[in-house]
């Protein structure tokens, strides 16, 4: 619209009684008054909703339906089976790599926050914040030949994943981790979201210039810190740091996918870093949505709805109660989750044939030994604190 149109009515204006003053000889709580409350409120909803770039299409006041047959791991099989499940989003965080042996970066003990300590940072964090980064990125760059990609092997929640695709059920995956095994496990790079950056390209802080993984893994492991070569500036690799926006991937595939998604499933992630712990909100409100982590998490405001002060479906995270109508948990360990969630599927096998003939592909390639030394057997151990 532009900007001199005469004035049109919106989703922000009340749609309705144009001709009618508000609350002319209407006493407060009758039907009308609170008719139009609701649509206020609804409007002022797709306003912000419209501000914050997420076109939210829901009608929250129509009754939303129930499509699990049981709110169990079998309804949710079900569901998957059936005709009307086309486009899953699957919701990626830690938990889906630490079978691989990548070392989880907030854990107190084994993590690798705790092992920083021999770099004099102001505090942990600081090793991924863009200021200090600028300042001295060489404690970054010794940490970075720990996490360097290429040194792990996708796990079996990765080629899950993959099978997703390959059936053609999924949307898009959303993945919080910057290890790149998505890309490892042959995940087609357009149904990849890295939300929080990828070591797969960098780029120069001070030209933009884009240098491949290849460049940067040779100045990485040769303890160099990599330089531009058209100008003096620092080339860091593109995971978000502290004080850096997201992607603009991030943001136009949310606006793109998340109110066509009739299946979500959340697979190893705590859901406690925002903005990718609210995107469950973001589906329908009828959309399942499946939990496979080690433990509950997602409930955001639990206590408001044990004290009956939200509804069911109202935005605020999981349900992972009685009372739900749609979202499952599996809980326990996410290779696991996915595998049984794969066997009840049919497609077990096939799974376990992929992850096999893969990882043998991996290990003929030789890409996989570390440069501390060929990779342990499985069960991999924990990052060990004197790698660092
Ligand atoms: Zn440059």
């Amino acid at each position: 619209m532009s900007s001199n149109s005469p004035k049109t009515k919106t989703d922000v204006e009340d749609p309705v009684e144009d001709n009618v003053p508000p609350n002319a000889s209407e006493p407060s709580g009758s039907l009308g008054s609170r008719i139009r409350d609701q649509l206020d409120v609804d409007s002022i909803r797709r306003y912000l909703a419209l501000k914050l770039g997420f076109y939210d299409l829901t009608e929250p006041s129509a009754p939303v339906e129930k499509v699990l047959d049981e709110v169990t791991f079998d309804g949710v099989v079900k569901w998957i089976k059936g005709n009307r499940c086309k486009n899953i989003i699957t919701l990626a965080g830690a938990g889906i790599s630490t079978s691989a042996g990548i070392p989880d970066f907030r854990s107190p003990v084994s993590g690798l926050y705790h092992n920083l300590q021999k770099y004099n940072l102001p505090e942990p964090q600081a090793i991924f914040e863009i200021n200090f980064f600028c300042q001295n990125p060489k404690p970054f760059f010794m940490l970075a030949k720990e996490l360097f990609p290429g040194n792990f092997k996708p796990t079996i929640s990765h080629y899950f994943i993959r099978l997703l695709h390959e059936k053609g059920l999924l949307l898009r995956h959303y993945t919080q981790n910057i290890d790149t095994l998505e890309r490892g496990a042959g995940i087609a790079e357009d149904k990849i979201v890295e939300a929080h950056g990828t070591f797969f390209t960098s780029h120069c802080l001070e030209c933009r210039k884009e240098y491949s993984v290849e460049f940067m893994k040779e100045k990485i492991f040769s303890d160099q810190i990599p330089i531009c070569t058209d100008c003096p500036g620092v080339v860091k690799p593109d995971i978000v740091f502290f004080g850096e926006s997201l992607p603009a991937r991030f943001q136009h595939c949310v606006q793109m996918d998340f109110q066509k998604c009739d299946m979500l499933i959340i697979m190893g992630s705590s859901l406690e870093v925002q903005p990718f712990a609210s995107l469950v909100d973001m589906v329908p409100d009828w959309c399942p949505r499946l939990l496979i982590n080690r433990e509950k998490a997602g409930q955001r405001f639990f206590l408001l709805r044990a004290c009956g002060l939200i509804s069911g479906n109202s935005p605020g995270g999981l349900q992972l109660d009685d009372e739900s109508v749609r979202d499952v948990a599996r809980l326990g360990d996410c290779d696991d989750g996915c595998q049984d969630l794969a066997d009840r599927l049919g497609w077990g096998d096939e799974l376990r044939a992929l992850v096999a003939a893969e990882h043998a592909r991996l290990e003929s390639e030789g890409n996989l030994t570390s440069p501390h030394g060929p990779l342990p057997s499985s069960p991999p151990p924990a990052m060990p604190a004197e790698k660092l």
